[in-house]
């Protein structure tokens, strides 16, 4: 019988120090796994260290690593998706290079997908957000709390990328072919019976993480606009709450000077009442300006990542 093969996608930005580590982990899980076959796909996501060097190295040493390497750096979205794209294991996984996903885990994934055969996908959260700053924790849950109100599929709190999938999970995840992709939603998106193992958060084993507190409001906005349009309609139902607003003062103020000729005074509050509306008038343009923007880099039809260079063993498999 022919072994069963399992890709795991480590997408890689700057992270020489990590990554020898991390092989380190792996070369254990592969010796445990004896009758699996595991390969590495390992994705340089343009990093500006000696990232690739190193994985040059590794893909020497072990014919059973491989790598891509694209062009600048696209993002861990993207750098996802070309290791997705790449990996034609019967299992694939998706994990950092930094250890926070603890490489244990993966044995147990496997035996879970090996034993329950109507499990598709066994996805990790961490139920402790520990060594992160409070005030980074609480703007993750509130936008945990906020996109599964306004769109309609579910985004688990704590969800991590990491998590083994069958074949057809990530088959279903390539057909999505949006340039805007926000993994946790599109994981949520396709569906799949997944099963939630839980873990407590662990620190970087190694360097730095890439995400600023922008980059994560960045990311939390792209989500909200791919999988909800209640912006929109929020920002209409503000649109007619203000004209509502808007007529009765006048039916007042009109009422006011004819019943009792009181003189319309008040230049202050009116300077006040322009600002405010003005201010929403922009936010709710803001609001549809942001969807515009997302629509107008779809029309594009870019590719969501371009790719330099890869070993020459995939390169043999792929023409
Ligand atoms: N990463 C990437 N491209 C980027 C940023 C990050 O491929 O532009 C990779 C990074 O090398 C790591 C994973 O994505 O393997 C998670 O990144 P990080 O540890 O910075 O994120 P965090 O764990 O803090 O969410
Ligand atoms: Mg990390």
């Amino acid at each position: 019988m022919k072994k069963e093969t399992i890709s795991i996608v480590v997408a890689c930005y700057n992270e020489e120090e990590a990554l020898p580590l991390f092989y380190h982990e792996i070369l254990k899980i592969k010796k445990e796994l004896k009758k699996t076959d595991v390969e590495l796909i390992l994705v340089n996501d343009g990093s500006k260290d000696n990232t690739l060097k190193i994985m040059k190295d590794l893909c020497k040493r072990n014919s059973s690593i491989h790598y891509l390497s694209l062009s600048r750096n696209f993002g861990k979205e993207a750098a996802m998706l070309a290791g997705l794209t790449y990996a034609k294991g019967d299992y694939v996984a998706l994990m950092d290079a930094d250890l926070q996903d603890p490489p244990e885990l993966l044995l147990e994934m496997f035996a879970i997908l090996k034993s329950e055969k109507d499990v598709d996908c066994v996805a990790t959260r961490r139920v402790t957000r520990m060594g992160e700053p409070k005030i980074r924790s609480f703007f993750a849950r509130m936008f945990y709390k906020l996109i599964n109100k306004i769109s309609n599929i579910e985004v688990v709190d704590g969800a991590r990328d990491y998590r083994l999938m069958r074949k057809n999970v990530r088959n279903a995840i390539l057909s999505l072919k949006e340039y805007n992709r926000f993994s946790k939603g599109l994981f949520g998106f396709v569906g799949f019976n997944t099963k939630w193992l839980e873990y407590e958060n662990k620190e970087r084993i190694a360097g730095e993480t890439s995400w600023s507190f922008f980059s994560l409001f960045k990311y939390a906005i792209e989500g909200i606009v791919s999988f909800s349009t209640m912006p929109l309609t929020i920002s209409a139902f503000i649109g007619i709450l203000f004209c509502v607003i808007s007529f009765i003062m006048i039916l007042v103020i009109v009422l006011k000077t004819i019943l009792f000729g009181d003189p319309t005074s008040g230049w202050p509050s009116m300077i006040c009442i322009l600002f405010l509306v003005s201010g929403i008038q922009l936010f709710c343009l803001g609001i549809i300006g942001e969807y515009l923007s997302k629509t107008y880099l779809e029309a594009k039809k870019r590719p969501v990542y371009i790719i330099k260079e890869m070993d020459k063993e995939r390169t043999k498999r792929e023409n």
